[in-house]
């Protein structure tokens, strides 16, 4: 059953971060199995209804039901946005949280190309007084 929630949470990682911190990391995949449509219709083999299949496989003949990336992406966002509707202040605290949390990245990134850019000068620096050094000693 979470074969195609896997594959999910791998091709969209920021969605899916979005939605374990909505639900405190307890998604529960079969409160949402009317968003998987994705596999709606016939199994092309045996004719099941796969109308909310999550494993991606027909559970009958084990044929595997064609779903693209971008309808799983489009089922991932499809989560998302329930469960932002089911709660908007929580979906604020949590937005307001992760976008904190981007800022801090962008902030130690930052400083931390700005101790690289910092180290390359002193280095230069300190190369070139030497050199001015060995000049006017000679
Ligand atoms: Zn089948």
């Amino acid at each position: 059953m979470s074969d195609q929630i896997a594959m999910m949470r791998r091709e969209n990682p920021d969605v899916w971060r979005r939605i374990d911190e909505l639900c405190d990391g307890k998604f529960d995949a079969t409160a949402f199995r009317r968003f998987f449509t994705h596999g709606g219709g016939p199994c092309d083999k045996c004719g099941y209804d796969l109308m909310g299949n999550m494993s991606g496989r027909c559970p009958e003949c084990g044929t595997p039901v064609v779903v693209s990336a971008h309808a799983r992406r489009a089922v991932s966002i499809y989560i998302m946005e329930a469960l932002r509707r089911r709660d908007p202040d929580r979906w604020n605290e949590v937005a307001a949280r992760l976008e904190r949390e981007r800022l801090e990245t962008v902030n130690r990134e930052y400083a931390r190309e700005g101790a690289r850019r910092d180290e390359i000068r002193n280095k230069a620096l300190k190369n070139w007084l030497q050199r001015k050094r060995e000049q006017s000693s000679e």
